[in-house]
């Protein structure tokens, strides 16, 4: 009788090399506060100055989800007091962010799609670190400057599954676009939900809260059916008013449960106003026209991939879901081998053998490895059970396919003259099953062949077994 209503929004740090207004580096680990200048410091007098490449990525995103890219944006300056932010304020993009009215698809198991509108995309400095240490704070400015991307979505989802299939897709166009790393663990993609419930066919929305940096998809989806009962229960109980107000919330994740933070802030309260400190912020023709060019996205790769390989639409999501997966697919199909074969053996046969920190981007196993395994047992040189012993080998170490064939004997006997002599062997000490064979009992024929693969201890190649058999029995 309660419909959800969910809007997301998302930090994501651009992965540019220098900072939004100064050039001290982006990078991660440093001795604390080093990563400094009088511009992130906020020194009095010094002055920022906009970093070209965070048009560039914020025009590759607005493009990414069919978005307005406005070639002329403006920053404002956002009052509040936090140590984090020597500043005592933040810069954003109040009034005309770079990016607006985009859309982003997602999709259900059942095929079924839905399009999730995007309000908008702007820039902003990130804070710095707050340490809490015992009695003591610390305050690490590393951080402060970094440049984020914040993206808005309509409140367009209506329920915690909808929301992680938006974030999850999200997550997978940075990625594939590179503009950021999207690390949730390490908060370089940040994600604060917004959920109210209404009375199912009612068209207004009702009083929402946010629940903040909530750094899983699991947590997420939690977050999200924890705090759909609370307010529930508030509705059926007659305390709504009183209960659900506009605030922030917490996750608490080990008592699973949502807990007030403060009150939210209305936009008076940061006394907004036009940073002077900045000119405009103007993306040029010829920039559009560079950056406009963005590399192919997970949609339009798993259609191509269900299209030109005849790929089940699961198959191709799965692969497709992951930037780093569709690249390894890609290069294995450089071999030459099957879709069918290069999907099973990527996503259950090395994926099932990979634990711990190692995954597809650092095993030894790259692409061009496992490709050309599929590619041996595609040309015969081995079989597909013999190619898992193979497998587990180069898992281990950092080996050649052709090197470990050979160690582990595991060639396959395609010689036609060396099976011949198997076959007459076998057809010679079973005359019994050869006339029975001979008189029709057809299931037979399998007999014969295990017992020539068996006598082969499993090296010949069983289609060149199968011919010679079907000639030599007639
Ligand atoms: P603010 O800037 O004050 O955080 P916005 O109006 O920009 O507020 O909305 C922030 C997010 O909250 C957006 O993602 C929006 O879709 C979502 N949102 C707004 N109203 C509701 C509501 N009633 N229920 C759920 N989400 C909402
Ligand atoms: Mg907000
Ligand atoms: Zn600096």
């Amino acid at each position: 009788m309660f419909e959800v209503v969910i809007g997301l929004e998302v930090h994501v740090q651009l992965n540019t090399k220098s900072k939004l207004f100064c050039s001290c580096p982006t990078s991660f680990n440093h001795k604390q506060n080093t990563n400094t200048c009088p511009t992130c410091l906020a020194l009095p007098g010094a002055l920022p100055v906009l970093n070209k490449e965070v048009l560039h990525k914020s025009i590759m995103f607005g493009k990414a989800i069919d978005a307005t890219v406005n070639q002329t944006s403006y920053f404002d300056r956002k009052s509040y007091f936090y140590p984090d932010s020597p500043s005592a304020y933040q810069i954003t993009q109040l009034y005309t962010p770079v990016v607006e009215n985009g859309k982003l698809q997602i999709d259900f198991e059942d095929g079924t799609h839905k399009i999730i509108r995007i309000n908008r995309a702007h820039i902003e400095a990130d804070a710095g670190k707050n340490i809490h240490d015992g009695d003591i704070s610390k305050v690490d400015l590393n951080r402060a400057g970094t440049p984020l991307l914040e993206i808005v979505s309509e409140p367009d989802m209506r329920s915690a599954e909808e929301a992680v299939l938006y974030l999850k897709k999200l997550h997978s166009i940075i990625r594939y676009l590179d503009i950021g790393d999207a690390n949730m663990q390490e908060g370089s993609f940040r994600v604060d939900v917004n959920v109210s419930i209404r009375p199912k066919g009612d068209e207004k929305l009702y009083t929402r809260v946010e629940v903040k940096n909530i750094n899983s998809f699991k947590f997420i989806q939690k977050a999200i059916e924890v705090e759909v009962a609370r307010q529930s229960e508030a509705w059926e109980d007659g305390v709504y008013d009183e209960e659900i107000v506009q605030e922030t919330r917490l996750f608490d994740q080990v008592k699973n449960e949502t807990r007030s933070m403060r009150g939210k802030e209305e936009a008076a309260d940061y006394r907004y106003f036009p940073e002077p400190d900045l000119l405009k912020a103007v993306i040029t023709d010829e920039m559009m026209a560079t950056y406009s060019q963005i590399p192919e996205l997970p949609d339009a790769k798993r259609d191509r991939f269900v299209k030109e390989y005849g790929m089940s639409e699961y198959n191709a999501n799965v692969i497709t879901a992951s930037v780093e997966m569709a690249h390894y697919f890609e290069t294995m199909m450089e071999q030459g081998i099957t879709a069918k074969n290069a999907a099973t053996w990527l996503t259950v046969e090395l994926l099932g053998r990979l634990s711990g920190d190692v995954n597809i981007t650092n095993t030894h196993v790259d692409a061009k490895k496992l490709g050309f395994l599929v590619k041996r047992i595609e040309d015969g040189t081995i079989s597909g059970k013999a190619a898992k012993e193979v497998l587990d080998k180069l898992v281990e170490e950092n080996l050649e396919v052709d090197g470990v064939i050979d160690a582990l004997g595991l060639k396959q006997v395609s010689d036609t003259g060396a099976i011949e002599v198997i076959c007459d062997e076998i057809i010679n000490a079973n005359p019994q099953k050869v006339e029975e064979y001979k008189g029709g009992k057809d299931k037979l024929f399998g007999f014969f062949v295990g017992q020539v693969m068996k006598a082969s201890k499993g090296s010949a190649n069983p289609q060149t077994v199968n011919e010679i058999l079907k000639e030599k029995l007639g």
